[in-house]
């Protein structure tokens, strides 16, 4: 194994350096690892590993692409997955893109079907007061992370400018979906709505109304000489996951339930198919005026949507949209070259370059799954195909398992009792014990500095969030659903089936047979962050501690809110809940994901 402890910062990645995939540095950026991490790489010979000393004061735009490298970046791949000119579409009339979280260009099928079905297409998107509204059990705000809001915000100005580039525009109306659309369709006489296709039961709802009040409008008749009246319909199209849902080797009531077992049925018997390529030119615009239907609209402020932007507190910020996807895939795969080593890093909980970040977009659809498959494959043919690289992509399968383990199970997902219908374990509501978790107030640095950083920036590592849910239901004993319900709120990255399928599991749950999934606190602190440089990083009153105290500082920190359940927090010096641990040895973690 080469360590290169050379000088961290001097080494640290290139703040708004760029390289366009046809300038690919030669020499790997240096991978910046923790020690502890390092030392539990199997595979690491040829890799060279930095420990990094992040300043307290740091925080990362992601990607760390200045706006012209970005657009330079998303051009370059948007016309690698060019058709064409010559592509011809084939129909008539005039097609709507209903946006949903789909917010791209590149890989996208409704847009591409729309296109091939008419000859003019007009994209929308609502902005649904839905969206804003709050969480189902526990009334939490929805978008309470206005970073998510704001993330919405940069998508939209920047699928406008990339259709506009493509010569259409973006529509944006405030309001439902199911009274928007079909005013719209029958002022454009549009013969078709097309959209990606859901699987989340409020999604669903949407879908059934929108149906539903598509019939109601009346169109028309194309040939005069029939004079049938034609209605618009809603045509949903699949898009959301690497694997096709038609492409299953089960149906989807028939899903696996064990992981292993999905995973390895899909990739012996599916292909994944290639992305969707999109024609240089999209337009023309249904001709007509906007005038009866408000105009174009605008890309929403944040104060329009009632939300004001807090201080940003340090970490990570997202930036939204197609080209920050597209810019950060070039960023984490091809200019800093930490494909090769994700395996390795991607337990780590602080900086942007552990793991690859990609969910936000993916979440919005900003980044197709099909899209980062292919970058996948192209980097094991251009620079090495290892474990790592192989790791991303049993990584995205996850993803996709949990979408497609929505559909199967439905609402139970959301449910006390999970996909299991679990009965008869004893959860508690307290407020004030819930309140703490969220606020980051527990006592215990590792639990509060996770916290801390979900409210400052919408994000946390997936250590983290194992973490702190095996923490809010087995040490808290609280309602597994607060937490994911305050996951709900905050979270940039938010997707119902990747959060509620990650719950129910942690909780025990989900419809994974292994349901001891208790994680340690005082074991991940030893792995994970063996200095203490993530939490103090969040936890700036720890900075003074020596490093081996700042996970279990004692009377030098707040008070410990419960006892944990198989261990004390402080093995050396913490008396506080002595006599009150259920069992001694914080090792049972049975079961645990790697
Ligand atoms: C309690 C809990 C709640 C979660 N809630 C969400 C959520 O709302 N939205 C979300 O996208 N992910 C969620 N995850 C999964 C995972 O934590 C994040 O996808 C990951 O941390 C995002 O960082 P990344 O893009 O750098 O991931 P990487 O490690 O780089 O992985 C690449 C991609 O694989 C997928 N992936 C990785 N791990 C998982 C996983 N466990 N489940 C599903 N997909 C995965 C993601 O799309 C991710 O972007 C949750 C996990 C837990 C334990």
């Amino acid at each position: 194994m080469t360590l290169s402890l050379s000088s961290p910062i001097s080494a640290f990645p290139l703040k708004r350096l760029f390289f366009p995939t046809s300038l690919k540095p030669s020499i790997p950026t240096p991978v910046f690892l923790s020690l502890s991490l390092a030392k539990h790489c199997l595979n690491m010979s040829s890799v060279p590993v930095s420990l990094p000393k992040y300043d307290f004061q740091t925080n990362w735009d992601v990607p760390q692409f200045s706006d012209d490298q970005m657009d330079a970046v998303a051009d370059e791949t948007l016309k690698r997955y060019s058709l064409s000119r010559d592509r011809k579409r084939n129909e008539s009339g005039v097609a709507i893109v209903w946006f949903r979280n789909d917010l791209r260009v590149l890989d996208n099928e409704a847009l591409f079907q729309a296109w091939k079905s008419s000859q003019a297409i007009l994209p929308v998107y609502c902005l649904d007061p839905r969206l804003f509204g709050t969480t189902h059990y526990f009334g939490f705000p929805k978008t309470g992370a206005v970073l998510r809001a704001q993330f919405l915000i940069d998508c939209l100005a920047n699928l406008k400018k990339n259709l506009m580039k493509r010569g259409l525009n973006l529509l944006i109306q405030h309001g439902k979906p199911e009274d928007i659309l079909p005013s719209i369709a029958k002022a454009f006489g549009a013969h078709t709505v097309y959209a990606h296709q859901e699987t989340c039961s409020e999604e669903i709802l949407v879908e059934k109304l929108l149906t539903n009040s598509l019939r109601r409008v009346v169109l028309p008749p194309v040939d005069i000489a029939t004079s049938i009246p034609k209605t618009p319909k809603l045509q949903l199209i699949w898009g959301s996951t690497m694997y096709h849902l038609d492409d299953l080797p089960f149906g989807s009531s028939n899903v696996p339930d064990v992981y292993t077992q999905f995973r390895k049925s899909v990739e012996s018997k599916c292909k994944i198919r290639g992305c969707i390529k999109i024609p240089p030119s999209l337009g023309p615009l249904p001709s007509g005026s906007l005038d009866e239907i408000g105009g174009w609209g605008c890309v929403p402020s944040l104060d329009q949507l009632g939300l004001n932007m807090e201080k940003h507190n340090g970490g990570m910020h997202f930036i939204g949209g197609e080209n920050a996807a597209l810019a950060r895939v070039n960023e984490y795969f091809w200019n800093k070259d930490l494909l090769r080593v994700y395996k390795e890093t991607r337990n780590a909980m602080l900086g942007p370059d552990y793991s690859t970040k990609f969910s936000p977009w993916l979440a919005f659809g900003c980044l197709s799954p099909r899209y980062a498959y292919e970058e996948v494959k192209r980097y094991e043919k251009e620079r090495v195909a290892n474990d790592s690289t192989y790791w991303v992509l049993f990584e995205l399968i996850w993803r996709d398992y949990f979408r497609f383990l929505s559909i199967k199970y439905a609402n139970s997902i959301f449910h006390l009792g999970g996909p299991r219908r679990v009965k008869g374990l004893n959860w508690n509501q307290d407020m004030a014990l819930f309140e703490s978790w969220r606020d980051g107030r527990t006592g215990y640095p590792l639990i509060d500095a996770n916290m801390k950083e979900l409210n400052s920036t919408g994000f946390m590592s997936n250590r983290g969030r194992q973490i702190v849910c095996s923490f809010l239901v087995r040490d808290m004993g609280l309602d597994w659903r607060m937490g994911a319900e305050w996951f709900e709120t905050c979270l940039v990255d938010y997707d119902p089936c990747s959060n509620y399928g990650n719950w129910t599991y942690g909780a025990g749950v989900g419809n994974d047979p292994r349901e001891d999934r208790y994680f340690s606190i005082p074991k991940q602190a030893q792995t994970y962050d063996p200095e203490g440089e993530y939490v103090s990083y969040w936890l700036p009153e720890l900075r003074v501690l020596p490093k081996e105290k700042r996970h279990f500082p004692g009377t030098s920190y707040i008070k410990q809110v419960v006892p944990l359940k198989f261990g004390n927090a402080n093995p050396r010096n913490s008396n506080q809940f002595k006599g009150q641990s259920h069992r001694g040895g914080f090792e049972r973690r049975k079961g645990q994901r790697s």
